[in-house]
This record gives structure tokens, sequence and C-alpha cells, in this order.
């Protein structure tokens, strides 16, 4: 059966769905979408059910169309759709998806891991997005690269990671570059991410897990103190909680 753009649009597959959200697009009242699959497997991941196959197959799928149309229906609830996931590059649906909603004309905030440069480049240019939130998950080094994100990791998806990058520092779009403080991590990490971007840029706190004992607080500190200690350019660190 030929496919026509909406068609596509059904099949993005939705793992979640989130009708208002008053933090997660600052300064806009968003719905968010979690889309299924992650081709990374970082130690830290909370979201298993959006990520792993065993557990996506057993998992609740939202229907695209009936989620659009409660979007439809709601929009003057919303200023914006935060499209996150699991990773919501890997799916070649995704343009049309967010198409449909750039006709609502509310405004996109698309969550990424930078593994696909070109989509990104190609919605930037097609002026499909308002805003890119993406992950860097460590130096942009391989090995250390891999230690947070998994043995997958290799070196083309560090060259699209780098890529990405280097895209959204280029392309005039408003974006934010983010790091999740996992104890992996240490404050010359954190200053080799520094040097390699620009604009805002949020250190992410991981929240409190017994099973893992892990309490980054007092790498938070150190983090500030380093940090502060130094003099910035073109860049703005948050702590985010
Ligand atoms: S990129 Fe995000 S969704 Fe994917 S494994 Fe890492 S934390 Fe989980």
């Amino acid at each position: 059966m030929k496919k026509n753009k909406q068609t596509i649009a059904f099949k993005l597959p939705i793992g979640g769905f989130q009708k208002q959200s008053l933090i997660d697009y600052p300064g806009n009242v968003s719905a968010i979408i979690f889309t299924q699959g992650c081709n990374f497997r970082c130690v830290y991941c909370h979201n298993p059910e959006l990520v792993l196959q065993e557990q996506i197959k057993n998992a609740k799928r939202f229907n695209t169309e009936k989620t659009l149309n409660w979007i439809n229906n709601n929009q003057k609830l919303l200023d914006a759709v935060v499209i996150t996931g699991g990773e919501p590059t890997l799916h070649d649906s995704l343009p049309a998806f967010i198409n449909r909603i750039n006709q609502l004309g509310l405004k996109i905030k698309l969550d990424t891991n930078g593994t696909n440069p070109k989509l990104l480049k190609q919605l930037i240019r097609n002026k499909q997005l308002d805003y890119i939130a993406m992950d860097v998950k460590a130096p942009l080094e391989l090995l250390k690269y891999r230690e947070i994100v998994g043995e997958n990791f290799n070196s083309t998806l560090m060259a699209k990671v780098i890529e990405s990058i280097d895209i959204l520092k280029s392309e005039g779009i408003e974006y934010e570059f983010r790091t999740t403080l996992d104890s992996l991590l240490v404050i010359s990490d954190i200053e080799n991410i520094i040097d390699s971007i620009s604009g805002n840029y949020y250190l992410q706190l991981i929240h409190k897990d017994k099973d893992l004992q892990i309490d980054q607080n007092h790498f938070t500190v150190a983090v500030l103190k380093k940090i502060a200690s130094k003099p910035l350019k073109n860049i703005t660190i948050y702590i985010r909680e």
C-alpha cells in the first residue's frame, strides 16, 4: 500500500503521553510525547520501558492519531509540545508527526541524544522546531562516552554527536546542552564538555536512588565551585534538580 504522510504519522511509537507540563519547556505549557526506542543504554536511564525491547513489547502504546486529536481539541490549553524519549530521532515518522503539530501553530521542543544530525538539520532548516535540548553525556571521547551510554556506542555515533553539537551552535535555533551528573563523571570531564559547547548548559542532578546509593550533592557543590572559579565565554551554566 502506498504510504502518505498521515499514514506514516500514525506509526510514531508513542510510549507515554503527558497532557500538560509547566516545567519541561520553561515558560510554556506543554504536552509531552515520549517515543519508544533508544540507541543508548545510559547507566542512569530511568525509562527502561521506553528503551528495552523486552519491556517495550509489553508496554502500553498510545494511538498516534488519538494523541494528535487530543492535542488538536485542547490546543487552547497549550503553548507547545515536547517530544522526548527514548530517542525521538530514530523514527522516520518524526517529521510527519511534527508537521501535524506545526499545523496547529503550537511550538515544538525536541529532546535528543544527538545521534541523528541529518534529521536535526532537516527539521531545523524546515523550521519545524522551536527549541532543541541535546544531551552531552560525557566528554567527546569514545571510551568515556561509551562508559556512560553503553557498549554499542562507536566512533560513528561519536562523530554524529559532535556533528549535532556543531549544528546546534551554528544553525541559529534556540537550544540547550545538558549533562546528567553521573558518578562516573568527574570535574575535569565537565570542564572538557564546557570547552566543546556554547550557549545554555544545564548540569542535571541524578535523583537519589537508594538502591544504587547515588548521592551527587558533594559532586555538584564541587563542580559549582570549580566552574565558578574560572571565567567562561559564550556559555551560561545552570543546575537543574
Ligand atoms: S538517551 Fe535517554 S532514554 Fe536513551 S538510554 Fe539514555 S537516558 Fe535512557
